[in-house]
């Protein structure tokens, strides 16, 4: 792993707005909530994943662990983590782990190309194609007039496979397009739709259509059409930013959403969605009664109770499988467990739902079907 031992820092930031607002908001003084923003950044550089938190490459900070780094209560650390969140400073990834917004546009480009290189290559081969484009960037770049197809911007420009090569897309000249790297990352292997992008360049968004008319069939994993799956997948990044006012409201929405026809899209199924989108970062409270939640609201879309644990187990079991993440079908593990448990109110002395309590949960007890 290559470690840069220095980030950029902007000197913009001493007279961030954002700052000010967020030593207000969290009555914390703004000398500290500018230090709390340096430790992250460096602890963000640091990272073994570049720009996000994480201890190791598969285990993200936590509250707990950030807040023994920051000396800070969990309190306060809560707080602050919130704030930065609710103004765009952080964000959630996937293993909802905190990232620094924008950190590789912010950074430069050159600082971890090596990463980059070598994760795209192995992208490559894994989805069959060769390891060296059979493009040109510039004359892709060329064709779209050298803007990037979803923004506009004309600075740092890529190669964007607008049907994601992790989901099959190839190097089909209908397929590439010019973006912005800024646009290319945060897109990150999925589609335009699915990512909530809209093509502002015409004759981008025409090939991308033929292209999926003529490649993208509905026999393929993803049952990818153009309309059908931006709604539900719009709800579904946007419940990934912790917002607690907003969840609740979406909790609603996404208990409405179409159980999809096939396990291959099960995270689009309410339950999987909302789990995953309430967890972990989340105080386990507040995700217990979310789920209750959520259970009671679905629970009259099945005929009964063990139809709802099938459905979890087949939507689960293709969700990990398909993501590969042995902490997310941990947790998943965890929600056959928890609705069980939900079920069966006659446990005497139930105790409350506790995600420490799962710790040494045998994680492999959600059977293959
Ligand atoms: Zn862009």
């Amino acid at each position: 792993m290559s470690k840069m031992p220095w980030f950029r820092y902007y000197s913009e930031t001493s007279h961030d707005k954002k700052i000010d607002l967020i030593s207000e908001e969290s009555d914390l003084h703004f000398l500290i909530v500018h230090g709390v923003w340096s430790i992250l950044l460096c602890l963000a550089n640091d990272s073994p994943i570049r720009g996000s938190l994480y201890i190791t490459k598969n285990k993200p900070f936590r509250d707990s662990f950030l807040a023994e780094d920051l000396h800070l209560s969990i309190e306060d650390t809560k707080k602050i983590i919130e704030c930065f969140i609710e103004y765009d400073m952080l964000e959630i990834d996937e293993n909802s782990a905190y990232k620094i917004s924008n950190w590789d546009t912010r950074q430069f480009q050159s600082d971890n190309s090596n990463e980059r290189v070598e994760k795209y290559r192995n992208k490559r081969k894994e989805s069959g194609l060769s390891v060296a484009p059979s493009y040109d960037t510039k004359e892709v770049c060329n064709r779209y007039g050298n803007a990037c197809v979803y923004c506009g911007s004309s600075i740092n420009l890529v190669v964007d496979h607008a049907y994601p090569i992790t989901l099959g897309g190839t190097d089909d000249p209908d397929n590439l397009v010019c973006a912005c790297k800024g646009c290319n990352s945060g897109k990150s292997g999925r589609t335009p739709e699915q990512a909530g992008y809209k093509f502002i360049n015409p004759i981008a968004e025409d090939n991308y259509k033929k292209y999926l008319s003529q490649n993208v069939t509905v026999t393929e994993a993803e049952e990818v059409t153009v309309t059908s799956v931006s709604a539900s997948a719009s709800l579904y990044d946007s419940a990934f930013v912790y917002n607690e006012l907003s969840l609740k409201n979406k909790i609603e929405e996404f208990a409405k959403l179409p159980i999809p026809q096939s396990p291959l899209q099960a995270n689009k199924h309410p339950l999987i969605a909302l789990f995953m989108a309430g967890s972990d970062y989340m105080p386990p409270e507040k995700e217990y009664k979310n789920i209750i939640d959520t259970f009671s609201l679905i629970k009259g879309r099945y005929k009964d109770h063990n139809e709802i644990v099938d459905d979890i187990k087949k939507y689960s079991i293709a969700w990990t499988s398909r993501n590969n993440k042995n902490g997310e079908k941990y947790k998943i593990s965890n929600l056959v467990w928890f609705y069980e448990w939900f079920l069966n109110d006659s446990i005497p002395n139930k105790k409350p739902y506790n995600r420490h309590s799962l710790d040494n949960m045998i994680i492999d007890n959600v059977e293959q079907p």
